[in-house]
């Protein structure tokens, strides 16, 4: 990578998120309701149907990417997925929500953040939940360099290995960007990627009955819904949709139990 375009990297991943040691330094940033909402209205995640168009034409490029977008579909199972945190506020409701209805939930989490916030990343393993990656600074990875790419994946996988003792293996991009650039740096480090077909867009803060009504007209067996940590709707969401899946008999499971009949580009779909 030549000079100037390392500088330019560094002054995008400083825009973006602040460095390292400022991340360290402040607390989380001000913001009227809360910075992780602020944060991720300003991410456009991918829509199913896109990442399905994505995963044709790997397949039609013969590219073996160890990816999950769906669990089988031949089962009444769902698995939920929580982003962008740990966040002090919402984590431990979260939590205590997922403990009420005995549920286990796989939260990707955000490496400056889960620095920030240690006890809670300890909290959702010692709860049993799972913690995967969702890179350092919450950066759309098809922009930058391999190197920086790999830097990001790295450098959150190092957090989360730190406070569980454990090297995460469930790997998310943000906003569901990623190349077979992304795939192939991802799945060298020992990650799947996992995206989702389920999003409600609860970051966009709609309350919670049209959340609920996004996350049912999108359900089916073997989904994945994309939800946010940090978004007091998706908080006022989850009992509903906990009493919801149980009535209708969906098992909820962690996306390692979906991974666990899986081979590359298999029957995810
Ligand atoms: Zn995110």
């Amino acid at each position: 990578m030549s000079v100037g375009r390392c500088v330019s990297v560094m002054i995008m991943l400083v825009a973006l998120s602040g460095c390292r040691e400022a991340g360290r330094e402040s607390a989380a940033p001000p913001h009227a309701d809360s910075p992780y909402v602020a944060r991720a209205e300003k991410e456009v995640y991918k829509a199913f149907a896109e990442l399905q168009r994505q995963d044709d034409a790997e397949r039609k490029q013969g590219l073996a990417v160890r990816k999950l977008l769906r669990g089988d579909p031949q089962r009444k199972w769902i698995a939920l997925t929580f982003d962008d945190g740990p966040h002090p506020d919402y984590t431990p409701r979260l939590v205590e929500i997922l403990k009420r209805y005995k549920v286990k939930a796989t939260f990707f989490v955000v490496g400056k953040m889960a620095e920030q916030y240690p006890d809670l990343v300890r909290l959702l393993y010692q709860e049993g939940h799972a913690i995967g990656n969702h890179t350092y600074h919450h950066v759309n990875l098809t922009r930058l360099e391999a190197e920086q790419i790999a830097v990001e994946i790295k450098a959150c996988g190092e957090v989360i290995q730190s406070l569980t003792g454990h090297a995460p293996h469930l790997f998310r991009p943000p906003g569901g960007d990623y190349n077979p650039t992304v795939a192939e740096i991802a799945n060298a480090l020992g990650y799947w990627l996992i995206l989702w077909t389920d999003d409600p867009g609860d970051y966009a803060r709609p309350n919670e009955a049209i959340l609920k009504q996004r996350v049912l007209d999108q359900l089916s067996n073997g989904g994945i819904i994309l939800l946010h940590d940090g978004v007091p709707e998706t908080i006022d969401l989850l009992p509903q949709l906990l009493d919801y899946l149980k009535r209708e008999g969906y098992e909820v499971v962690l996306v390692d139990r979906m991974l666990s009949s899986e081979q590359p580009h298999s029957a995810n779909r």
